[in-house]
């Protein structure tokens, strides 16, 4: 198969970075984009603080359909200035395969979440933009089942994939989902892509953010994404899981020293 175990791939998401490969990668921002002010100084603030990348959804998969469902184009079109502005690259979500290519104008990696991890239309033509992709984890998906998921990417011609833990449903009720932290290890021995963690929708906790991606780290996760907010009270989708720019500079500073005192073979 190709997304079988072998030399650890480094998958190039920009000119200038490339996820996997030994560099740990820091994807942050907000859970949505609400406006064009909200995205542009949260990009300012995890820029400065160490992020590789931006995130932030504009097609928003909620869970009901009377929770805020993103600003779709117009939210699309706030990422593409901001990342300009920035020069950060941006991951978001596809929703539609339909929509797959409009998104890949704008966004350097397509993400798919967790509730279209086996929406095999929608994985093809993600993969066919050739942007690279971002997998989550379906939170009701085996290893083998994610594996597979990835392997319709890969098999549609597009190398460029890179997978991402964000908590599977388990008895346990007390956080969000259960972050299956041996999964990300796991996978680590099972393919040579690399392994992202979404500490933050993993736990919907903003207090349990930080642990986990040390966590995430020492088990040897390519990079972490999280939910960073500058008003968490008033935000739109998910602000109890987001932490502030302040927290996320902490960090990215305690898990690199975390790494630094690892070495190489975590
Ligand atoms: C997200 O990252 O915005 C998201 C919706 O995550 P998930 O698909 O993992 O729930």
């Amino acid at each position: 198969s190709l997304a079988a175990a072998g030399e650890p791939t480094a998958v190039p998401v920009s000119d200038d970075w490339s996820v996997g490969g030994g560099r740990f990668t820091w994807i942050a921002g907000p859970c949505a984009v609400e406006s064009e002010d909200q995205l542009a100084l949260a990009a300012k603030e995890v820029r400065a603080r160490g992020a590789q990348l931006l995130r932030g959804g504009a097609f928003k998969p909620r869970t009901s359909p009377y929770s805020f469902q993103g600003l779709g184009r117009d939210g699309l079109r706030m990422l593409g200035e901001v990342s300009a502005a920035t020069g950060l690259p941006v991951v978001t979500e596809v929703v539609d395969p339909a929509q797959a290519e409009t998104v890949a104008e704008v966004a350097q990696v397509l993400q798919i979440g967790a509730r279209n991890a086996q929406n095999f239309a929608l994985l093809r033509e993600a993969a066919l933009t050739g942007r690279a992709v971002l997998l989550k984890r379906g939170f009701g998906c085996t290893v083998q089942e994610w594996l597979h998921s990835a392997e319709y990417l890969l098999a549609a011609g597009n190398s460029r994939v890179l997978l991402c833990e964000r908590g599977v449903r388990t008895f346990e009720n007390s956080t969000r989902f259960t972050l299956d932290i041996s999964a990300v290890s796991l996978v680590k021995r099972l393919s040579h892509l690399p392994v992202l963690v979404d500490p933050s929708h993993a736990c919907g906790r903003s207090d349990l953010v930080a642990p986990l991606a040390a966590a995430a780290a020492v088990a040897g996760a390519d990079g972490v994404m999280v939910d960073v907010h500058q008003d968490a009270s008033t935000a739109l989708c998910d602000g109890e899981q987001a932490i502030t720019a302040e927290e996320f500079g902490a960090l990215v500073d305690r898990t690199g020293r975390l790494l630094h005192s690892l070495g190489p073979d975590r």
